[in-house]
């Protein structure tokens, strides 16, 4: 391994690139990964704004290859690794619920160094193996494909004998929008999207999605609605298309705070639910069953020191999937 290595540093007031970050230290229990592509999110747009006051390497979507592990095994695989590191030890964490340990780091998001640089670490059981079938590219996905399925998840103790003929909604033609919206359909007969892009939107026709305008009227009521517009105003449209003791999902995480009347939720009934990571294994078996397509949602590629270059572009409004190659400066715009 490198002495020095390169990166995406984030201060708490500003992005820089560092060419000369010392390469991370792996804790006990921990496998250095050498990091060959990783993706850019909304969640790392909402950090440099301040969410989560993060200080460190951001980058939470990634694939790369385990240069040193304390299991010989994993040494050469190509895996991509789940982002949360619980305690293992609180209440929560014996309970099950790990995701949502109080102490927990979580790759570069919250006290932990994430995977805009040529390695971080991660424990071992964190890893997943990548399957040959499945390009780099592919795998970059399988962090975000794992929060668009966890609504599933959370969707199977409401599901009923009925389940044919609930409609679905998902507001947001963003990342998660379009992956969300794939997902659902892939399950579930009736499904539309409702964004702002036509060119985005128009990724979902061919899989037999009806797609709407912000702007355009919607009469039908939604057993489901899933928000994912990153947007405040998202919340109040998903009340007023959901149905009395119908379900929304919210998927979208913002630095600001939003005010809005909960009376329609009590008058209606209707059940909100948080959702936020998934189940990894998962979400490589969608990939690999070519469930979903991820590569399509690839806007562009950049190298580490075209940061800038990057973050303008991943901030544009509209903006599909940028990624980094972490090992050569290519491009694919
Ligand atoms: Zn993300
Ligand atoms: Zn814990």
């Amino acid at each position: 391994m490198k002495k020095t290595m390169r990166a995406i540093f984030f201060d708490g007031a500003k992005l820089g690139y560092r060419s000369d970050y010392p390469p991370p230290e792996p804790q006990s229990g921990e496998a250095t990964l050498r990091v060959l592509k990783a993706g850019l999110c909304r969640t790392d747009l909402e950090i440099i704004k301040g969410y989560m006051g993060f200080r460190g390497i951001l980058g939470h979507e990634f694939v790369g290859l385990v240069e040193e592990a304390p299991d010989e095994n994993w040494v050469g695989q190509r895996v991509v690794g789940e982002i949360n590191l619980p305690c293992r030890r609180c209440s929560f964490c014996r309970r099950g619920l790990e995701r949502h340990c109080p102490e927990r780091r979580v790759l570069g998001i919250k006290d932990k160094d994430g995977a805009l640089a040529e390695y971080l670490t991660l424990p071992l059981e964190n890893l997943h193996l990548i399957p040959d079938s499945l390009s780099d590219d592919e795998a970059v996905f399988v962090e975000p494909l794992a929060a668009a399925l966890r609504v599933l998840e959370q969707l199977a103790p409401y599901m009923e004998k009925t389940r044919e003929n609930w409609r679905f909604c998902v507001l947001g033609d963003g990342k998660l929008g379009l992956l969300m919206a794939q997902v659902l359909k892939a399950e579930f007969p009736e499904v539309i999207c409702v964004g702002r892009h036509p060119a985005k939107l128009a990724l979902l026709a061919p899989r037999g999605i009806k797609t709407y305008l912000v702007e355009e009227e919607i009469e039908t009521k939604f057993d489901v609605v899933v928000e994912a517009t990153g947007r405040r105003e998202g919340f109040s449209r998903a009340l007023g298309l959901v149905r009395p003791e119908g379900i929304i999902f919210l998927k979208t995480t913002l630095h600001e705070e939003v005010d809005f009347n909960l009376s329609p939720v009590v008058v209606d009934e209707v059940k909100i639910i948080g959702s936020r990571c998934g189940p990894f294994s998962q979400a490589i078996k969608w990939l690999a069953e070519k469930r979903v397509n991820v590569v399509e949602l690839i806007e562009a590629e950049y190298s580490l020191e075209e940061m800038k270059e990057a973050f303008d572009r991943a901030s544009r409004p509209g903006a599909l999937k940028v990624i980094f190659n972490i090992l050569e400066s290519s491009r694919r715009r």
